[in-house]
């Protein structure tokens, strides 16, 4: 069976993750949030005092960690050594860890082949910065949604104040605009658009409108109702 994939990449706070589930649950595709992935080898990295520069002690630890997804009822949990650390990974330190480690090579080759296996065995829509360009090069349909630094740092903003967080609005785009920075200039599969994806800008589009452009740029091509 070929499975269709749609591949989403843009920057941070660009809404990737709450459009890309939305889009997943229209169409009964998995959503795979790639970011959670990178997030959950951070977090071991921190767990082990290992520092971001550290790039010998960051690949032998490596070596000594397995990250797994799980779904349940449509909701993906990010395994850490059979530990479930979905909850744990979305603070703002491991925000910053995780795209300082993710420019190195052994990083991302462990994550690389699990990526395209579940994409190759399921129907997924799939976020990160790489997807379009370098997992899935042959994803069925790409996008790159993203949106105004301000506007993205408000949504950060809002969700963090949501949960009761402490956060200042002026930090939080300072930090969007270094990760993307990062994220974008590093050697390996840096964030880029691929030739043939559609471009969403977000700023002033509602939810439901990201996600119907996405159903209709996948109906557009080839994915047919029934599927
Ligand atoms: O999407 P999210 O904000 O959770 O991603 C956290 C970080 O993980 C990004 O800033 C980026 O450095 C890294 N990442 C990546 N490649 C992906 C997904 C995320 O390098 N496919």
């Amino acid at each position: 069976m070929t499975t269709y994939n749609i591949a989403i990449d843009g920057p941070a706070g660009a809404g990737k993750s709450t459009i890309a589930r939305k889009a997943a649950a229209e169409l009964g595709f998995i959503y795979v949030d790639t970011g959670a992935m990178y997030r959950a080898m951070a977090l071991y990295f921190i767990r082990k005092g290992i520092g971001r520069d550290d790039e010998k002690a960051i690949e032998e630890a490596c070596g000594d960690m397995d990250i797994s997804l799980r779904h349940q009822d449509g909701v993906q949990q990010v395994l850490l050594n059979g530990e479930d650390v979905s909850g744990l990974i979305r603070t703002e330190e491991v925000s910053r860890m995780t795209s300082a480690v993710s420019v190195y090579g052994p990083v991302r080759a462990k994550l690389l082949e699990l990526q395209r296996e579940l994409a190759g065995r399921e129907n997924v829509i799939m976020d990160g910065r790489d997807i379009g360009t370098c997992v899935l090069p042959r994803a069925q349909t790409k996008i790159y949604l993203t949106a105004s630094t301000r506007v993205r740092a408000l949504r950060r903003f809002r969700e963090l104040e949501e949960k009761g967080q402490m956060c200042n609005l002026e930090e939080i785009e300072h930090d969007i605009t270094e990760r993307d920075y990062r994220d974008m200039h590093r050697d390996i599969a840096p964030l880029k658009q691929a030739d043939d994806a559609v471009l969403i800008d977000s700023s002033d589009m509602t939810i439901d409108q990201v996600v119907g452009a996405i159903v209709d740029a996948a109906m557009a091509r080839g994915l047919s109702d029934g599927r």
